[in-house]
């Protein structure tokens, strides 16, 4: 998605081999437009299923995810990380591990909004390891729903994530994949190009 890419090329920066950051545009500052850009390009993407719900994780999960769904006309929800209130039988749980910031996290769901014969949509902001994804994924599943497919606004093309999701036999469809991190950023699907290199 060209749109994405030209915005992560200009003001996306390489934290590490391992880490960038957007916090420009999608992960502390949100670029409105662009997001419902990225909702119109996921629905488009998963055009071919029935999806009747979004699912996503808080917080940078949200604006991408809010415009999929507003797109769709269907429901958003958000995955909590923090304790549930209620009682723990009325919420699905999973455990998901961040790489990125070393802690793991309990995610709950209400049962309330994913029910059997729902067909639901997983959206992240980035796929790195796949925990997060698995751990919505699996969320779905103890619902008794079915997973239509994983959206991914910046996959980490070099991490592990987006095999392991293959192989467990879901549909990845991420709108900007990286290739390397390596003091600038190299798309997947472009040879080396110095002018996508980021600030560093
Ligand atoms: P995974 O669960 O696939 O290992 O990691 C994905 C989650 O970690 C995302 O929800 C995102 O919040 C965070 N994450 C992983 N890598 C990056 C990164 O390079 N930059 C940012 N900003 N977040 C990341």
């Amino acid at each position: 998605m060209k749109l994405l890419k030209d915005k992560i090329a200009s003001e996306g920066i390489v934290l590490s081999g391992q880490v960038l950051k957007v916090d420009s545009f999608l992960n502390h500052q949100v670029d409105p437009k662009l997001m419902q850009a990225i909702g119109r390009e996921f629905t488009r993407r998963f055009s071919d299923e029935p999806i009747t719900k979004v699912l996503t994780i808080e917080s940078s999960g949200i604006g991408p995810g809010l415009m999929t769904a507003l797109e769709l006309d269907v429901p958003l929800i958000f995955a909590r990380k923090q304790k549930s209130l209620t009682l723990r039988d009325d919420v699905f749980v999973e455990k998901v591990h961040s790489f990125t910031k070393q802690v793991t996290n309990e995610v709950t769901v209400s049962r309330r909004y994913i029910v059997p014969g729902d067909t639901v949509m997983i959206i992240d902001d980035f796929l790195a390891h796949g925990e997060a994804a698995l751990g919505l994924a699996r969320i779905v599943e103890q619902a008794g729903a079915r997973v239509a497919g994983i959206g991914i606004v910046i996959e980490k093309a070099f991490q592990q994530g987006a095999t392991r999701l293959q192989e467990a036999g879901y549909r990845v469809e991420s709108l900007a994949r990286i290739r390397s991190l390596e003091g600038s950023v190299v798309f997947e699907d472009e040879p080396a190009d110095p002018s996508l290199t980021c600030r560093s």
